[in-house]
């Protein structure tokens, strides 16, 4: 097995020692003091807990294997990728996509950076295959990487499926590892932090999501694996980045509207006090839900409460819809979202989990409590863009059900409302 380009720790290193030799392999101190304080150079945080022994250990990367004070990392050398196959997608690009795809194009032949803004179900996926085609074909390494394990398994096979020949190496906590030598990666951002100086285009997809907007280990991680130009994808980009963007320091493509060229959805805001939740709904949320099922949609209920899930999905339940629900922690998490892709349930209880990256056509959304403080900008905006992703079906309905209205509610609408606007430009 080749480990091209990865940084391991002694630990990580005697898992893969059958396989590899360490002399093909640099030592560097795994902590340094920087400024007078260690500094982990693995995924360059501060923060570090006492060993027994006297030693410290970095407690940001701890999950992944413990990087020590007075231990090494080997950094294996990069090395160029096997070829990478054609894009054996047959769809077209709109021409605004297209227009999109084309400006990421000159950015990376530039060697600048790159944001993509593009609305939920704006097709951004599609946009970057001629990207990741011309990298392939040189040699090169791609690595599209998200916070999201749930955008990875929703991604990788669409990747696959884009690029039938070429292979493509999957990541994701749990999964066994190291992965396959391949071009074309696919893996939550944490992974990167095995990575170092590797990946000559790296996509970096949700790039607002938590956890990786909160957690600055993550954003060292991408930037220390890649070795050439980052594309940052969003539908809702963080304002750091918009500022770049805007001030032309990256460059940047936006696309407003959705592949199949209408609107996006905008929230119907319904005030009501929400006293019973979570053990009964609202009379008249109980009735949209039927409602939305009748014409033959499914629906998803964000709530802002890991502990609303279960009362909620079976107060759905007796509505005599088939309803589950999940949350970050449910083991079988999993299987009810493919259940719920599969038309085996008419209404799905969620946390934010599934705010992106999951696409089902004739989905109705309801949020729940929407003004709690758990639902910023980004999220109210992500969970609104489940709605409408079908070209038969771009009207499904969103409702925003809450006992208040909050200032992320109307930046939500405001910036959803202000892409409608900009599209028919
Ligand atoms: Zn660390």
């Amino acid at each position: 097995m080749m480990i091209s380009g990865m940084q391991l720790t002694a630990r990580e290193c005697a898992k893969v020692a059958a396989t590899t030799s360490l002399a093909q392999a640099t030592a560097v101190p795994a902590v340094q003091r920087v400024a007078g304080r260690w500094q982990c150079q693995r995924c360059g945080q501060r923060r570090f807990g006492p060993l027994a022994d006297g030693r410290a250990y970095c407690v940001s990367c701890v999950g992944m294997s413990r990087v020590e004070t007075g231990s090494q990392l080997w950094r294996f050398p990069h090395t160029p990728a096997p070829l990478g196959g054609p894009l054996t997608w047959r769809g077209t690009l709109t021409p605004a996509q297209a227009r999109a795809a084309q400006a990421a194009l000159a950015s990376v032949a530039a060697g600048r950076d790159h944001l993509f803004w593009a609305v939920t179900g704006a097709g951004k996926t599609e946009m970057l295959f001629p990207l990741i085609a011309q990298c392939l074909g040189q040699h090169q390494r791609v690595a599209w990487v998200t916070p999201r394990i749930d955008v990875v398994l929703e991604l990788a096979p669409r990747l696959q499926a884009a690029f039938i020949g070429t292979p493509v190496a999957i990541g994701y906590g749990g999964r066994p590892w190291p992965m396959r030598d391949a071009p074309l990666t696919v893996a939550t951002t944490h992974q990167m932090l095995r990575y170092y100086r590797h990946f000559d285009l790296m996509i970096i997809d949700e790039v607002d999501a938590f956890p990786f907007s909160q957690t600055p280990m993550l954003a060292y991680a991408c930037t220390q694996a890649a070795r050439g130009v980052t594309v940052f994808l969003s539908a809702t980009p963080p304002d750091a980045l918009r500022r770049a963007a805007r001030a032309g320091r990256i460059g940047s493509s936006m696309l407003s509207r959705r592949f199949h060229g209408q609107p996006l959805p905008v929230p119907v805001m319904r005030l009501m006090k929400l006293t019973r939740v979570p053990d009964q709904l609202p009379l008249v949320a109980a009735r949209w839900l039927a409602a939305q099922h009748r014409a033959g949609r499914v629906s998803l209920l964000f709530v802002p409460d890991t502990r609303w899930v279960v009362p909620l999905s079976q107060a759905v339940q007796r509505l005599g819809l088939r309803a589950s629900g999940v949350h970050a922690r449910d083991p079988a998490r999993l299987g009810k979202v493919q259940a719920f892709r599969q038309g085996q349930l008419d209404c799905l209880v969620t946390t934010t989990i599934l705010e992106r990256g999951v696409t089902i056509p004739h989905c109705a959304v309801l949020v729940l409590a929407a003004d709690d403080r758990q639902f910023d900008r980004a999220a109210l905006v992500q969970m609104a863009g489940r709605a409408g992703r079908a070209s038969d079906s771009p009207d499904d309905p969103v409702w925003f059900v809450a006992a208040h209205f909050s200032l992320a509610i109307a930046q939500a609408l405001t910036e959803i409302r202000g892409m409608n606007r900009r599209g028919w430009r």
